[in-house]
């Protein structure tokens, strides 16, 4: 398993404003676009690691926890409530 590295610029740029720049050798990207891809979705919405899902993170080397992390951090994700749908 990976640990977390430092940001980088990508992932800064995400917490601050909606950023869909993703550096392909960052962890916390791979754990970013995770966290906004479908097979994410689908496993929130279940309330479990779906088999699709947990073959994404095999294919990006990262944990549940990892995906999570990124997702709290991610402003599209936290301030997907505030803003106006579409
Ligand atoms: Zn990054």
């Amino acid at each position: 398993m990976k640990t977390p590295e430092r940001p980088c610029p990508d992932c800064y740029a995400a917490i601050e404003r909606p950023h869909h720049g993703f550096n392909a050798a960052c962890d916390g990207c791979a754990g970013r676009m995770l966290s906004r891809s479908p097979v994410y979705n689908e496993s929130r919405a279940l309330g479990r690691l779906t088999p699709g899902y947990q073959a994404a993170l095999r294919s990006v080397n990262l944990t549940h926890k990892h995906v999570q992390i990124a997702e709290a951090c991610d402003y599209m994700r936290v301030n997907r409530a505030k803003e106006p749908r579409q």
